[in-house]
């Protein structure tokens, strides 16, 4: 039975975009009206004829019958930029399992009255009662500048402090004793608008090597073709500075001149000033940047300026790619393998296939670069889907570092039971003695409760799901994917040795030994713990830059982005740790990793040189980034995917659920598994758990998660359609979070 219903909303890209409005579908439009199209409709007591968009359509009806009204028309032609957009958000909706609301939350961003240009505003903590109590105790006590700036913030809850100073003749001081009673908010903004005008004329054009101008005239020489094989989406394979981002500006110059437009993906940690400089220096005031600081409000003001045509190149985060440009040429998504293009947000959308989709509407090229792609990605290159270059040369002409793989059990077994290896050690001291730098990089990601054998190496796993059991409370290890459950060994069953444990260095204990085994050495620690504070990242790279200090140790925040001329040693500690992360993307994650800490030494001048200690010194991920080998990698990687049936071998959805209740959510995912089995029967898909999260248990509220697998997209998304259903109908599900994940 087609669909006579259908729900539509008028007002877009303002904060009424929650209402939603019933109509009919008349006979004639139920073969043909989408989610996503543009209609007309009579709106109101006139009836008068707007514009809305379709965002549903149904069977059923929450009104009577008779009081609704006919769609018009399906408008087809002259459709603007966010029709596109809500076409996008559509597909989104459907393919990552989210609402249409959130969806288009997502896509469009809320208009707000705030003027961008303001460095300075001052924002109203309280809410209207609130406000109105503060404003009564101020005018009892006559405190009367306080009261003229709570009056003018209950018209404005947010003002330009140019003019409540001005204007207003409020102090500093005022300000500063309302914000510490938690009032208001002296709220700064990053403004990133046009730092160019200072460094104008500046850029070095230079001539691309033959390996980038294959590139750049391969996707020049496609730009007016649709008929490529590859639809004109592109990888760029090649370690940092090997010159990707110069083929970028090629292909953005050359959209520029067709009159088209450009986004460019920068993971946010790698958004640097040296990176923007470089635009802005070629671009001049056609680039904007957005980053996650900005309010909604600013983030509105910039998508108007691409809107209007006041600039023709937005780079940022993930979310810039919805930027409404009217005639998009490029996306570039820089570093696309990184885990923060995929939203963490229902939509939990990849930017990398959301920006194939956009690219595909609008008839817009995509270029990807990476030294580590994603699997999915490679992979279809390898497919033939996305058009592969590879850039093996280093344009500075550096030279690769040696490397070392340490074995870490044989140093206990010969009597060394420090976190160091011996051959670290003496690294270590002959670096100092040259007075050049050295990274210490403690692998920490996903290490938490997995128990393995310092003797051997040995790491218990699921006999199911190849991935590492995790350690929970009363001896239990417990699979993330499937639930399956066994008690912890106290010796280790492959070698019998009885150091099996949970690893528990962190980056202060190393710290402490360092100073210890090097007292002069002056040491930097950066993790989350020294991080905490405002700027405090920024700050600890700069002194390490400087020079300012000798040893710089830490988490993943070290690895990613910065370039230190000095480093010629970089020590790998526990390289294998984030190996046996409860995730079937562990190896990836710490190929990415590795690869990327041992690019961090000999940027300079002298030849690098990398330490890796592990446990596990034969493992293919150790030797594949100890050699920067990425193809050897791949080979490797792709057959344990498609013996698990892992993305891109298959296709996996999870569905995450959350309450306050345990037992409840326990029931509750148990209903949820045996429909999800009723469904996998007809198709032959598979569901594993339900489990509990890696993380169980977050302030309180227990998480579970419950999986579905099949080969075939279209197949797991039409059970996922009938789960989806299933949790609308069932009240039991009303008082937990669902939220689906495709993986
Ligand atoms: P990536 O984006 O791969 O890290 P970049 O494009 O940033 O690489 O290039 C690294 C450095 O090499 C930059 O300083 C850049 O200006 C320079 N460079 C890139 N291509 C060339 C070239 N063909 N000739 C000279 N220098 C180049
Ligand atoms: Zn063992
Ligand atoms: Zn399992």
């Amino acid at each position: 039975m087609q669909d006579c219903y259908a729900d539509i909303i008028v007002n877009i890209s303002s904060e009424k975009l929650d209402h939603v409005f019933q109509y009919r579908i008349p006979e004639e439009m139920r073969d043909k009206l989408q989610p996503g199209m543009v209609v007309r409709v009579p709106f109101g007591k006139g009836s008068r004829m707007i514009q809305g968009y379709c965002i549903g359509t149904g069977n059923r009806t929450d009104f009577e019958e008779d009081r609704l009204k006919d769609i018009s028309a399906i408008v087809t032609d002259g459709l603007g930029e966010e029709a596109r957009l809500v076409r996008l958000a559509m597909w989104m909706k459907e393919r990552y399992g989210s609402t249409a609301i959130a969806a288009l939350k997502t896509v469009i961003p809320v208009r707000r009255k705030i003027k961008s240009r303001e460095k300075k505003t001052v924002r109203l903590l309280l809410s209207g009662e609130d406000a109105q109590e503060q404003l009564r105790i101020y005018t009892k006590k006559h405190q009367t500048a306080r009261k003229r700036l709570m009056e003018a913030l209950i018209d404005e809850p947010e003002l330009p402090w140019d003019l409540v100073s001005e204007k207003l003749n409020i102090t500093g001081s005022v300000v500063k004793t309302m914000q510490e009673a938690g009032v208001l908010e002296m709220r700064r903004t990053a403004v990133y608008r046009n730092p160019v005008r200072l460094q104008e004329g500046k850029d070095h054009h230079v001539a691309l090597n033959a390996e980038q101008q294959e590139a750049a005239d391969a996707m020049i020489g496609d730009w007016d073709r649709d008929d490529t094989p590859y639809h004109r989406r592109y990888l760029l394979h090649g370690v940092t500075g090997s010159g990707k981002t110069e083929v970028y500006m090629k292909i953005i110059a050359y959209a520029q001149a067709r009159g088209q437009q450009a986004i460019v993906l920068i993971p946010e940690i790698a958004l640097t000033y040296q990176t923007l400089l470089r635009f802005f220096r070629r671009f001049g005031d056609q680039v904007s940047v957005i980053n996650s600081r900005l309010s909604a409000g600013e983030r509105y003001d910039q998508f108007e300026r691409a809107r209007n045509g006041d600039i023709s190149i937005m780079i940022g985060p993930r979310s810039a790619l919805f930027t409404p440009f009217p005639n998009l040429g490029v996306i570039v998504i820089d570093e696309e393998h990184e885990p923060a293009y995929i939203s963490e947000t229902s939509p939990r959308y990849h930017a990398v296939e959301t920006a194939f989709e956009r690219a595909s509407m609008e008839n817009a090229a995509v270029v990807l670069g990476s030294a580590t792609p994603s699997l999915e990605t490679y992979y279809s290159a390898r497919q033939g889907e996305i058009r592969l270059f590879t850039l093996n040369r280093r344009a500075g002409g550096a030279a690769m570092p040696r490397t070392q793989i340490v074995d870490m059990r044989r140093e206990l077994r010969e009597g060394n039971k420090s976190v160091f290896s011996r051959a670290l050690t003496d690294a270590m001291q002959e670096t100092l003695l040259r007075r050049e730098q050295i990274m210490l990089f403690l692998n920490r990601r996903g290490y938490a409760g997995i128990l393995s054998c310092r003797s051997c190496g040995h790491v218990i796993k699921c006999p199911h799901c190849s991935v590492a059991l995790s350690l929970h409370g009363h001896g239990k290890m417990v699979c993330h994917y499937c639930g399956y459950t066994a008690p912890a060994p106290s010796v280790c069953p492959q070698c019998g040795s009885s150091w099996l444990k949970p690893l528990r260095a962190g980056t202060e204990q190393i710290e402490q030994e360092v100073k210890k085994m090097f007292p002069e050495a002056r040491v930097l620690r950066m993790d989350l713990d020294t991080t905490r504070q405002k700027d405090a990242h920024a700050a600890i790279l700069s002194a390490f830059s400087g020079h300012e200090a000798d040893i710089l140790i830490g988490t993943q925040m070290i690895v990613k982005g910065h370039d230190f001329p000095d480093v010629t040693l970089m020590g790998i500690l526990a390289a294998d740790l984030s190996l046996n992360a409860p995730d079937y993307r562990a190896a990836e994650r710490t190929f990415q990793l590795l690869t990327q800490a041992a690019g961090r030494s000999g940027r300079g001048r002298s030849q690098g040189q990398v330490v890796i200690q592990t446990y596990d010194p034969d493992n293919y991920v150790i030797h594949a980034a100890a050699r920067q080998d990425y193809a050897y990698f791949y080979e490797k990687e792709i057959d344990f995917r498609r013996l698990g049936g892992y993305p891109p071998c298959g296709a996996m959805y999870a569905i995450h659920m959350s309450g306050p209740d345990e037992k409840y959510l326990e029931k509750a995912s148990g209903y949820l598994q045996k429909f999800a089995l009723r469904l996998a029967a007809a198709s032959h898909a598979q569901v594993l758990g339900p489990a509990d999260e890696p993380v169980a248990k977050i302030q309180d509220i227990y998480r579970r998660v419950l999986y579905i697998r099949h080969d075939d997209l279209r197949v797991l998304s039409r059970m996922r359609r009938g789960i989806e259903q299933y949790i609308d109908i069932n009240e039991g599900f009303r008082t937990i979070g669902i939220t689906f994940e495709k993986c």
